[in-house]
């Protein structure tokens, strides 16, 4: 049995947020056992708390969104969720004083880097429940195919993408989820947009704090950013960063093997929630 754990000291963070523009500063102190990962909104009345559970998503369009009513909501929980699955941390308050985290380079590596710098993770007494699917799972819809298969032993999620415009296509990659590996493979893969849904977003009033500092752009067969790409395959490495924030937010530690084409938010989330429901029928 795996143990829970929590982060060693608190972490502070603080940059511009992707959809509304404004700064933003997020901040991780540890908690006690079996507390979970809970987002707090510090700036409202009362400081609502908000569970990092897959029955609190209320959108997954631009990015995985949370809330536990109109005004207690976070969006874009999945990059911070992601480095917290890395670091197996089961128990934290990310306390937030907006609606969305400072999105920074668009990968998860200064998260995962904030924790560390806390002094990474801390075993506690108590266990985290551990689980595998008692048998295979299919989830499809739109362009996306995700199997599941059981593995009691470790989480590995092999993925396929393929977008028009891209010039490097289709990507693949595949990766065992490790706290070591995960800064070096998974971490420093970022965000990225196709330009016309850029184009779209913008009209929408979104992307007000975008940049190329924080995501890079498919467009016309090139991929545009500031730096050069960090990995050839850097889009498919930040679909896999992606999927592993939203399954954290089963609260569980998953195991199993996971084939996953075209994968995003929405079914992301629903295996997540598939694998609560089984869960539960086996408790
Ligand atoms: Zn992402």
């Amino acid at each position: 049995m795996k143990k829970q754990k929590t982060l060693a000291g608190s972490a502070q963070f603080s940059g511009v947020a992707l959809h509304t523009g404004v700064r933003a500063t997020l901040k991780i102190v540890p908690a006690p056992e079996n507390t979970g990962i809970l987002f707090r909104r510090v700036d409202l009345p009362d400081k609502p708390v908000i569970p990092a559970a897959a029955q609190c998503v209320v959108d997954v369009q631009r990015g995985t969104t949370i809330a536990v009513s109109k005004t207690a909501i976070v969006y874009t929980v999945e990059h911070i969720l992601s480095a917290l699955h890395a670091w197996g941390i089961t128990n934290c308050i990310v306390e937030m004083d907006g609606l969305e985290p400072p999105i920074a380079d668009g990968s998860s590596m200064p998260y995962y880097n904030m924790i560390a710098e806390a002094g990474g993770a801390v075993e506690q007494q108590g266990e985290i429940r551990s689980f595998t699917p008692p048998h295979p799972i299919w989830i499809e819809g739109g362009n996306t195919r995700i199997a599941m298969f059981p593995d009691n032993e470790r989480l590995t999620i092999s993925c396929v993408t393929s977008f028009k415009d891209c010039p490097f296509d289709p990507q693949f990659f595949e990766y065992e989820l490790d706290t070591e590996s995960y800064i070096t493979e998974i971490a420093p893969a970022r965000t990225f947009v196709n330009f016309a849904d850029l184009k779209q977003l913008l009209a929408m009033g979104l992307v007000k704090g975008g940049s190329l500092d924080a995501a890079a752009i498919i467009h016309n067969g090139a991929i545009i950013c500031k730096e050069k790409l960090r990995f050839q395959n850097e889009i498919v490495r930040h679909k896999i960063l992606d999927m592993i924030g939203d399954l954290k937010l089963t609260g569980m530690n998953l195991t199993g093997r996971i084939i996953a084409i075209r994968p995003g938010h929405p079914k992301n989330v629903e295996l997540a929630k598939t694998l609560i429901e089984l869960a539960e029928k086996q408790a």
